[in-house]
């Protein structure tokens, strides 16, 4: 009997824990791959976005380009899960699963920051990022405040990203003299599992006398004085604001009743949900890592090693381990590295790679090597 595994998710846990069920399984297994969008965009494509490097279409990855043993992709939104049953309801049908798997990272709450959406500008969507890079061009004099709304957020390191490379944007244009750049996150530093890490990126702030303001989120916007509201009462005027809005799961997980405080609760070494033959993988769970790419990958992989050891044989994966290596842009063309570990050993660590040119051709095969894995391009 070929199994039935439905992903809900198309994102890296998805397309990770897809290909490694096809490449192990081929036509044995019967994987229905759902996603409500027509492409893939890697995070990271978004700061590339918003500063002109490139275009959002070009960073835009056809899930109609995957051609899998196995695997079947459908452009559904899934409207309904029944976590119990695993049944999944879409605006397209019904899927029953054998084995049910939700990858469906998190969503933006942005009416959680009063005046966010009309008064700021966020850079975590692709949508947020084009809207940015048609507004950044034009910003050549005052105050950028660059503001985390809450805090898990996705890809720690990405806020500090945008701050330095809105320095050498303006830089670039000759107008940084004219403009005041600060930065707001709740966090008590950059990266705190690595405070190498967070030292490198406080001393870069400070050689570009960039602001940075620790333990502290943007609570609210007023968009008629153009201030943004701190959760101390604090207030900063801003000509411009680029916002990293609070995340939570998406509405049709929080519907089903599989989250608890915004996110899945998941047994961290397996992934498995309180549900029979229901894991989650990635954003969208409480797993006791931080929200990365690297992350939900990693989770899919011991699903994916875990389900195959249990139909065909063979040794069950250990524990996951939590372990990841996310980039850095620095700025000035270099990229750091921090290497994570949250769960093989008693304590989380972050080891620090100093930012290099070297780092940088690293960064570009991250993306590459999973474009062709997964969309075979
Ligand atoms: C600016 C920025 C920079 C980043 N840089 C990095 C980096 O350098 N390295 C790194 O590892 N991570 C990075 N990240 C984080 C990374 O993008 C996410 O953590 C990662 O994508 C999470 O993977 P996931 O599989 O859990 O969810 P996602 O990749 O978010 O995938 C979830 C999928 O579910 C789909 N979906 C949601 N709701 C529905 C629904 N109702 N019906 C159907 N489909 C639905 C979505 O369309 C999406 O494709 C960055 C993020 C940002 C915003």
């Amino acid at each position: 009997m070929r199994r039935r595994v439905v992903i809900l998710g198309a994102g890296f846990g998805g397309l990770e824990l897809s290909t490694m069920l096809s490449e192990a399984l081929g036509e044995g297994v019967d994987v229905t791959l759902i996603d409500k969008s027509d492409t893939f965009v890697f995070g990271f494509s978004k700061l590339d976005v918003m500063f002109g490097r490139t275009s959002a279409e070009s960073v835009r990855l056809h899930y109609r380009d995957i051609a899998k043993p196995g695997v079947r992709v459908l452009r559904e939104t899934v409207t309904a899960i029944d976590p119990e049953a695993r049944r999944v309801t879409t605006d397209a049908g019904v899927h029953e699963a054998d084995v049910l798997v939700v990858a469906l990272g998190a969503d933006y709450d942005m009416d959680a920051t009063p005046g966010l959406a009309e008064g700021g500008n966020e850079f975590y969507s692709v949508a947020g990022a084009e809207r940015l890079a048609g507004i950044l061009p034009s910003f050549s004099a005052g105050h950028a405040v660059i503001g985390v709304c809450d805090a898990p957020f996705k890809c720690p390191p990405a806020p500090s990203e945008c701050a330095l490379l809105l320095h050498d944007e303006l830089t670039a244009r000759g107008v940084r003299e004219a403009c005041r750049i600060t930065f707001v996150i709740p966090l008590p530093t950059p990266v705190p599992p690595s405070p190498e890490t967070s030292a490198a990126l406080t001393r870069s702030f400070a050689e570009r006398d960039i602001t940075l303001v620790t333990g502290r989120r943007v609570s609210a916007i007023d968009p008629t004085r153009s201030v943004a509201v701190l959760d101390d009462g604090s207030e900063l005027e801003f000509d411009l604001f680029l916002g990293v809005p609070k995340h939570r799961a998406p509405d049709v997980v929080i519907a089903s009743g599989m989250a608890e405080d915004d996110y899945i609760p998941v047994e961290s070494a397996t992934l498995q949900t309180r549900f029979p033959g229901v894991y989650a993988v990635g954003d969208v769970t409480t797993a006791g890592v931080p929200k990365a790419g690297v992350f939900a990958e990693g989770a899919a992989r011991v699903v994916a090693q875990s389900l195959i050891a249990e139909w065909q044989g063979g040794a069950a994966p250990g524990p996951y381990d939590g372990r990841g290596s996310c980039y850095i842009e620095f700025g000035h063309g270099r990229v750091g590295r921090v290497d994570i570990d949250f769960l093989s050993g008693p304590e989380r660590t972050g080891i620090f790679n100093a930012p290099s040119a070297e780092l940088v051709a690293e960064k570009e095969l991250f993306g590459s090597s999973r474009r062709a894995r997964w969309f075979g391009s």
